[in-house]
């Protein structure tokens, strides 16, 4: 099934660069989903309801996702805890990515792709409602590819050039903006004396950090990662790893990853799927020592996939 490719660059551009406005917006109905947020479902009232202690910050009941008529996610109920790592793990094909995707509406790039049935809730707004601004949504939930995709420009304007797009013209602002991500993304260290060198000159674990501060530049709650690490060496994968436990303590993320050991590495909670269907999710350590279910234990001990 063909993306649509103009509409993915220009949504990816929205997605990857533009920041978050610093003056709010009035919180009308369209569109602002964390002003919808409070009007419907108060976070703390989430609390007590998930394992972590943490507030649910993406809630799935029952989702169904089709790509034409071919079913590719059953009833998916799934509770993300915020400001935790939640891996996606399952053999190839299971479904991941798609569930994944669904989360900033990246599938609805896809030809005939879409939610049949069920609810996706992101700050207690049904994200796939008639009245949501999808930039909104992709600002407030962004994504790491698993291809590093920096701009074919300098460091600096990587990040720079999304907060001026967006009407932030004042140099001492960008100027910070860049720093603070650049330092959020474990790079500062690293590149701060060639900032105005082009980002493909980096290495590719760099790179993979560049995109991730362009990333946290507009200050999303929900970071997606789709395989972030799979095209790195294991020194690079090793700092991504790093990165990524670290970020938690401002943004909530969500990794899919191949990686059984990356997974027990980085995440506080994993979810196991299968053909589709979310067969098992609990703390990590306790899905990879003790899980409940028998395809669980068939698959983390290396019986198939
Ligand atoms: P995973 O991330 O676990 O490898 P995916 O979410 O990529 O799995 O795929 C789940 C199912 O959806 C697979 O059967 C795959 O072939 C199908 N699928 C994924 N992307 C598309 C697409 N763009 N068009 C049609 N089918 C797709």
């Amino acid at each position: 099934m063909a993306l649509k490719k103009d509409v993915l660059r220009r949504d990816l551009d929205h997605n990857v660069m533009e920041p978050a406005k610093t003056e709010a917006k009035p919180a009308t109905a369209k569109g602002q989903l964390s002003g919808a947020q409070t009007a419907t479902k108060p976070q703390a009232a989430d609390a007590d309801s998930h394992p972590s202690g943490k507030p649910i910050i993406i809630d799935c009941e029952s989702v169904d996702f089709h790509y034409g008529q071919s079913k590719a996610l059953h009833g998916i109920s799934l509770k993300v805890p915020e400001k935790q790592v939640t891996a996606f793990i399952g053999p190839s094909g299971c479904g991941k990515s798609t569930l994944l995707r669904c989360f900033n509406r990246m599938n609805d790039l896809v030809d005939n792709a879409r939610v049949t049935s069920g609810e996706i809730r992101i700050q207690g707004v049904n994200i796939n409602a008639p009245a949501v601004d999808v930039i909104e949504l992709r600002k407030q939930v962004g994504m790491v590819f698993q291809k590093s995709n920096p701009f074919p420009k300098s460091i600096y304007e990587n990040i720079a050039y999304g907060l001026r797009i967006s009407g932030v013209r004042d140099r001492d602002t960008v100027d910070g903006a860049v720093e603070q991500s650049l330092r959020g993304a474990a790079l500062w260290d690293e590149v701060k004396n060639r900032l105005h060198e082009s980002a493909l000159g980096l290495s590719g674990g760099q790179q993979q950090r560049l995109c991730i501060a362009r990333a946290i530049a507009v200050k999303p709650s929900v970071i997606l990662m789709d395989e972030p690490c799979s095209a790195l060496d294991p020194i690079a994968t090793a700092k991504v790893e790093e990165l990524i436990f670290a970020l938690k303590d401002q943004f909530t993320i969500v990794i899919v990853t191949h990686n059984m050991q990356q997974a027990t590495r980085c995440s506080d909670f994993t979810a196991f799927f299968y053909l589709g269907h979310l067969i098992e999710v609990d703390r990590t350590e306790k899905l990879f020592t003790n899980p409940t279910q028998k395809q669980t234990e068939d698959y983390i001990s290396g019986r198939f996939g």
